[in-house]
């Protein structure tokens, strides 16, 4: 139990730390389900697709062929060769397996490279919305985020001229998201050089390139990263990617970065007193999942692009709600100004995006995040990584609850 006595007994900036807001409605979920409600959850970050077979085989047999013991800190050296393979071909990066290295999840390999880098007073820019656990991870590293409002004006994406006037001396890490999770936004080539224009100006400055969600990307777009688009930045560029979403396999804990030497090493360092490696039997998974068949990267795009499509469909008919269609991940981030300052069906004021998403969740038992707790209101951020029966119906209570908030429409 953490009493308040009890709060002076830990690391302050943990102390200080806030628990994540998406929890708030995820333990409101879970309590509403074990009261018996039958609650459509569309809060989850990750597809609701099992792992690959053959990945799933390749994890059975590293385990009977004694994969089995600790590997090398950075990852194993086939691990980091596939890794070094799939940037090269995936991303056109010129890297060798020496630049690389291998955490436990994505969102290691972002803690370690900020843990590695950042000191008291340092800035980090993180375009708003964000990832929940950008800003969380700055301030247990002791820094301090600098949020940069991107609106629906700009496709939710950060313009050069808004990094420009956000960067100081004190300027560590720009963190880049694409496609965006909560928004799905996508940046073009273009729009990437149009930021490194900038970034070259300002040499102090690293980069973190968040590509995740890379193969969930709609309408037959390509995709683009950062040290691609502008080698010069490439000395500098921290490009993070991994397994979970791409393979379904959030649970393996596999994640991965290329960059340069001087902050891989720096974060293997960090990560050999902390995990001493990643799974040795996840990364015999991850290696399967490499060097594999590419076929459940497409078969999943295009499953996600469908709901994608249907979900955006049913909001364009809800009063209330406005959306523009995400060009990847699997979020709709729907406006809902619409509904703040009316009342919902049970009699509950919606004074905020967090007071629509608590009324959508207690009386038309569909659970989904409200836009602030990701950096900007009034939003939802609706997750689509459910099959098509559970989104159907969950599209028509939100629109059957809207229509009661705004009668008239
Ligand atoms: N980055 C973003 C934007 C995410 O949404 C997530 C997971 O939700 C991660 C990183 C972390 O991925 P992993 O599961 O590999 O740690």
């Amino acid at each position: 139990m953490t009493g308040n006595g009890n709060l002076q007994r830990l690391n302050t900036r943990l102390a200080s730390a806030r628990p994540s807001a998406t929890y708030a409605i995820i333990d409101r979920v879970a309590q509403r389900r074990a009261e018996g409600a039958k609650i459509i959850s569309l809060c989850a970050g990750e597809p609701d697709f099992d792992t690959p077979a053959p990945i799933r085989e390749a994890a059975r047999q590293a385990i009977d062929q004694g994969h089995t013991r600790y590997t090398q800190v950075a990852g194993s050296r086939a691990l980091r060769e596939a890794v070094a393979a799939k940037f090269r071909e995936e991303n056109g990066l010129p890297v060798e397996w020496q630049d690389t290295l291998v955490c436990s999840g994505g969102k290691q390999v972002i803690y370690n490279a900020l843990a590695a880098t950042l000191n008291e007073g340092d800035e980090v820019i993180v375009p708003a919305p964000f990832w929940v656990s950008y800003p969380e991870m700055v301030q247990l590293c002791g820094a301090r985020s600098v949020i940069v409002t991107c609106d629906a004006r700009s496709g939710f994406k950060l313009t050069a001229q808004a990094l420009a006037e956000a960067i100081t001396p004190r300027t560590r890490w720009l963190i880049l998201n694409s496609p965006c999770n909560p928004t799905g936004a996508v940046y073009s080539g273009e729009e990437l050089q149009a930021l490194a224009e900038v970034l070259l100006a300002n040499p102090d400055v690293l980069v973190l390139a968040d590509d995740i969600y890379e193969h969930l990307i709609f309408d037959n777009q390509r995709f683009h990263t950062l040290a691609q688009v502008e080698p010069r930045l490439a000395g500098r560029t921290l490009t993070m990617n991994g397994v979970s979403k791409a393979y379904a396999m959030t649970g393996w804990r596999i994640g991965f970065a290329t960059g340069p030497r001087w902050l891989l090493e720096a974060m293997e360092k960090l990560q050999g007193q902390q995990t001493s490696g990643a799974c040795s039997v996840s990364q015999q998974a991850a290696l399967a999942a490499l060097q594999g068949p590419k076929d459940f990267l497409h078969t999943s795009r295009a499953v996600f692009q469908r709901r994608r499509n249907l979900m955006v469909d049913a909001l364009a008919a809800t009063p209330g709600l406005h959306c523009e269609p995400p060009a990847g991940a699997f979020y709709a981030f729907a406006n809902c100004a619409g509904l703040i300052g009316k009342t919902s069906p049970g009699g509950r004021y919606l004074g905020t995006d967090e007071d629509v998403a608590l009324a959508l969740l207690d009386e038309a038992d569909v659970a989904v995040v409200h836009g602030s707790a990701f950096g900007l209101g009034p939003y939802l951020r609706i997750a689509y990584a459910l099959d098509d029966d559970s989104l159907a119906s969950a599209c028509a209570a939100i629109a059957r609850f809207c229509r009661a908030v705004i009668p008239q429409a």
